[in-house]
């Protein structure tokens, strides 16, 4: 049981050592795993700033950070799970569709193995094979999409696939259960006076930044409990859902989004749904002098993290 756990902080410096996520032991096995953190250094997708496919190792970098208990959940996770960091999936840079082909199958056997996989990103695209690989092991699963944007475009310079076309791709692929999907915090300025609406016409519940500030978190809470109920749920984090000012390393951001810390509580306000995966995207490091947002990223990965010992507790 729990065979696999980080390092411990106190007997070794946390600025020591191979920079797994959390320091979390390397490995590809799929025994005993509950849980397996996974690089996707791709960033073939990405529309205006790229160098996302540096993501998983800033994230995993200034993951040597986080410490054993979660005093908010009050929970200690790796009393009740047992993780790894499996490393990277292989990736084609500059051929997306072949880099989408290795992601799906590449991930295939560790969903396939009852493992949840918490992806660390890569530009918003990798999504798409990611959930293909997932919906093969669970059928169509509820989205819960953090982004300042849709990613529901149809097209980019004629091509169909990059990080803003991935959901409406989603939708068509019947990968998404759509009626019971959520897209929270879109803002900035659109392509056109019916930009918004595109993800509305294709099922998705959608909240707006603005119309989050005018409900508040409890109702937010209440919609995206609502909106997915006890369906299976893949959750999508893009960074820039969060203010430049606290994540400015990624590739499109948005004035206006939220803070770090209202970021974090929203997510722990979630800890209830059926999870059956997530990822982190859209971290930049070229653009994240300080690290703020990498650590922003492995604080999220965190609360994942918390979320799913705090399910196996409950479960006795
Ligand atoms: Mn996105
Ligand atoms: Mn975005």
């Amino acid at each position: 049981m729990n065979k696999f756990k980080p390092v411990d902080p106190i007997k070794s410096p946390r600025f020591s050592g191979i920079k797994s996520f959390m320091r979390l032991p390397h490995t590809t096995t799929l025994e005993n795993v509950d849980f397996a953190i996974i690089g996707v250094p791709s960033d073939a997708g990405a529309s205006f700033r790229t160098g996302q496919r540096d993501g998983p190792a800033a994230i995993r970098k200034i993951s040597a950070l986080l410490r054993h208990h979660n005093p908010v959940i009050d929970i200690s996770p790796f009393d009740y799970i047992s993780g790894i960091d499996y490393g990277d999936l292989p990736v084609v840079p500059g051929y997306i569709e072949e880099g989408y082909k290795r992601i799906e199958e590449n991930l295939f056997p560790i969903v396939d193995a009852g493992i949840i996989p918490i992806l660390l990103g890569g530009d918003h695209a990798i999504t798409l094979p990611e959930l293909r690989s997932i919906v093969k092991k669970h059928g169509p699963v509820a989205l819960l999409h953090f982004d300042a944007h849709s990613d529901t475009v149809d097209e980019y310079f004629g091509k169909p696939y990059n990080h803003g076309t991935s959901f409406k791709r989603a939708v068509e692929e019947e990968l998404l259960l759509v009626e019971n999907s959520i897209q929270v915090g879109l803002r900035g300025s659109i392509y056109s006076k019916d930009h918004l609406n595109i993800p509305k016409n294709l099922g998705f519940e959608v909240v707006t930044a603005e119309e989050i500030r005018e409900i508040g978190f409890t109702k937010l809470l209440q919609k995206i409990q609502e909106t997915i109920g006890k369906n299976k749920v893949f959750l999508t984090f893009d960074v820039d859902f969060v203010d430049p000012a606290y994540a400015p390393g990624t590739g499109t951001p948005e004035i206006g989004g939220f803070s770090s810390g209202e970021t974090i509580d929203l997510i722990r306000g979630v800890k209830d749904l059926n999870f059956i995966g997530f990822d982190v995207v859209e971290v930049l490091p070229s653009y994240d002098p300080s690290e703020i947002t990498a650590l922003l990223a492995a604080n999220v990965v965190y609360e994942f993290i918390s979320i799913l010992a705090y399910k196996k507790r409950l479960e006795g």
